[in-house]
């Protein structure tokens, strides 16, 4: 099969299939499956069906015959492991009347990778790997161990891809990248700090006059997104009504590439050369963890202290006595004191601090229960916040605070509007 394959014009309809038996039993949640999802409606697919069948050839045999005589792209996830009940590339070479072959690239590849002190029948299993669809394309991975298998079907063509997400997402993203002649079909403008109805009385007017464009918001307690969609408009439209989007949303917009919160500060806190600390009380270190999951965050935080008990605010931080048995751990004092000795204790040029209630129950009328109070402490003083987010589950509260939090660095980094909100 040729290279050509894979240029073949993204529009039209495309299903997903997850394969793998524990998705079926509700062992495992389906991630692959939306990220999939998401991946192809950006270069301009329409996602009709996105369906979980068990580790069985006949099965998977089914699904696929049916699957690929409807849509122009046909993409599974999972199954091509070595084990007995990776049956994926049995059921998709029956389902489309075709062999299968071991391919001497793959197995040469295979046999590369240590298999060193296993015996025979281990090193037979792990060899199945190599078996191709008879005429597929073969996609190498850059990680782990099964390649991904392109192959045409009646409607058009059908990607095999193997099921961990650390192995699937590089090779998905090496397909995807063969569609780059194509404008991206929709823009993802990432927002905090304004509710989805303010939002869409701030969107609504500027793309009202536009036919061809489709607008969404999805959100959530850590974040929101408003999508903008090319349904006809084009793509100059769409990225000049974006444009003047973000342009009304103003300093709520962190990001439009796609980045997290999180991320965004960390790298305007490395570029700045700056440094980060936290004092977690409510979010109990994920702030900290949010921080840290960002690759190359160790060249600007210098961690978290998770104070969860008073004993630990006032001992490792320094919150005085008085404070705690006045106004209480839950209250802009403690949040001022917390990132204050924070600040001092890791010895950095910014601290962020949480202290609050996330229910359900230690609500009281004066702090109900969704009430947080902050502090960002900075080289030039102070600032304290009281948000009470009504209504929230436990771990929505803990999700808007940590946003908070990163929210109030992100402020600080990019010299923003830091008034109470
Ligand atoms: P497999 O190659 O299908 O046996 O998958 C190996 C592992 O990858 C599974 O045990 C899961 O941990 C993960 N995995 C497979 N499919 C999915 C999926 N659709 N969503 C998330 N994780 C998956
Ligand atoms: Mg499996």
């Amino acid at each position: 099969m040729s290279e050509e394959c894979g240029l073949r014009e993204p529009a039209g309809k495309a299903a997903v299939i997850t394969v793998g038996t524990e998705l079926t039993e509700g062992l495992r949640t389906d991630t692959n499956g939306p990220y999939i999802a998401r991946q192809l409606s950006r270069i301009g697919f329409t996602i009709g069906e996105t369906v979980s069948v068990r580790d069985d050839a006949d099965e998977i045999a089914d699904v696929v015959r049916e699957l690929t005589r409807t849509n122009a792209l046909v993409v599974s996830t999972g199954g091509l492991g070595p084990t007995h009940d990776d049956v994926t590339r049995e059921g998709v070479a029956h389902a489309l009347g075709r062999g299968l072959h071991e391919d001497p690239g793959a197995r040469a590849l295979l046999e590369h990778l240590s298999m060193k002190g296993e015996s025979a029948s281990v090193r037979q299993d792990f060899m199945r790997q190599a078996l191709v669809i008879e005429g597929a394309e073969l996609i190498k991975p850059a990680t782990g161990t099964a390649p991904a298998q392109l192959v045409d079907t009646p409607a058009g063509q059908m990607l095999v891809l193997p099921g961990p997400p650390h192995e699937m997402q590089p090779l998905l993203e090496g397909f995807i990248a063969r569609y780059q002649s194509v404008q991206e079909t929709s823009i993802d403008l990432s927002v905090f700090g304004m509710n989805e109805t303010r939002v869409m009385h701030v969107v609504q007017p500027i793309i009202s006059d536009v036919d061809g464009i489709t607008f969404t918001v999805l959100a959530s307690a850590k974040e929101s997104h408003v999508i903008l969609a090319d349904s006809g408009c084009g793509h100059e439209t769409l990225a000049s009504r974006a444009q003047r989007v973000e342009e009304a949303l103003g300093d709520v917009v962190f990001s439009h590439s796609g980045e997290t919160l999180a991320e965004v500060v960390v790298h305007e806190a490395v570029r700045q050369g700056v440094t980060l600390a936290t004092a977690e009380s409510c979010t109990g270190g994920l702030v900290s963890g949010a921080i840290t999951s960002v690759p190359g965050s160790s060249d600007a935080h210098n961690g978290g202290i998770v104070s969860y008990a008073n004993s630990v605010k006032m001992g490792v931080l320094g919150v005085s006595p008085q404070v705690l048995a006045t106004v209480g751990a839950v209250s802009e004092e403690c949040a001022q004191q917390m990132a204050e000795g924070a600040r001092r204790a890791l010895g950095t040029t910014y601290a962020v601090s949480t202290t609050g209630i996330a229910g359900p129950g230690g609500g009281t009328p004066d702090k109900p229960v969704g009430t947080v109070c902050f502090g960002l402490a900075t080289p030039t003083g102070t600032r304290t916040y009281r948000k009470v987010w009504r209504g929230g589950a436990r771990a929505d509260v803990r999700a808007r605070a940590v946003s908070f939090a990163l929210d109030l660095l992100r402020r600080q980094l990019f010299g923003l509007s830091l008034e109470r909100r």
